[in-house]
């Protein structure tokens, strides 16, 4: 989508610290990260969110879950442990409208999360 930011950096039309590639899938550290490690791993396809439900998507989604474990085994915190979310609407506080998994780790988090 032309006016969407994750599909400008997916496109490389923006800048970030690109971590992962594949036909499929970026991943790149967030801007304003929230923890040690805050990555995002998006599809380089425009998807809104995890609205509407679609099934066929489902081999998209595992993969973003699948690349987002690897980096956090390459990035040295799988074993001290990660968190990975999805914001999905207002309550949520979703601000980009391309779907991402945050992978977040390197320090202790709260939880229940605020
Ligand atoms: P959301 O609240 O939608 O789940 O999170 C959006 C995330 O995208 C935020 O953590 C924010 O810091 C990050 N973000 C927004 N714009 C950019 C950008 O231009 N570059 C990068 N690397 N991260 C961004
Ligand atoms: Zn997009």
């Amino acid at each position: 989508m032309s006016d969407c930011i994750f599909c400008k950096i997916a496109a490389g039309e923006i800048p970030a610290e690109l971590l992962y590639r594949d036909e499929e899938v970026v991943a790149f550290r967030d801007v304003n990260p929230r923890a040690p490690v805050h990555v995002l791993v998006i599809p380089v396809e425009h998807v809104p969110g995890t609205r509407p439900v679609d099934p066929a998507r489902a081999p998209l989604l595992g993969k973003l879950l699948t690349v987002a474990a690897g980096l956090a085994e390459e990035l040295g915190i799988a074993e001290s442990g990660y968190r990975l979310v999805i914001n999905q609407g207002p309550d949520a506080g979703q601000a980009v409208f391309h779907i991402h998994v945050h992978l977040l780790g390197g320090r202790r988090m709260a939880w229940p999360p605020g």
